[in-house]
């Protein structure tokens, strides 16, 4: 299990703006971000330590895709990046309800 904590990322992390959508999927509810989807898959997992947090894992996962996001409050940290497809998203962008988010991109 990776740990999660915003509130003390690491100096060189790089910080941004950046905008997700949502829209409720067939089981649970989907995150899109640069056109890719992402489905929730734990919740609340470090409550007591760091208020709650969502972990996101792409759609693809089945398909081996590794790329990962946390959530919590308006931060989202981006724990893995690297898809192994093409984006996911073909709908209309525009008819989902945009959040801006900080995003927190990990430095390795
Ligand atoms: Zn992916």
């Amino acid at each position: 299990m990776f740990s999660i904590v915003f509130e003390h990322s690491f100096p060189y992390d790089k910080f941004f703006s950046g905008i997700i959508y949502f829209y409720a999927g067939k089981k649970h509810p989907v995150m899109v971000f640069n056109n890719y989807e992402f489905m929730a898959h734990k919740t609340g997992f470090q409550a007591s330590k760091h208020g709650n947090s969502t972990s996101w894992r792409c759609k693809r996962e089945p398909a081996r895709c590794k790329a990962r996001l946390v959530t919590s409050g308006g931060t989202m940290k981006i724990m893995n990046s690297l898809h192994s497809h093409p984006p996911t998203f073909t709908g209309e962008i525009g008819k989902l309800k945009p959040i801006r988010v900080k995003i927190v991109q990990k430095v390795n």
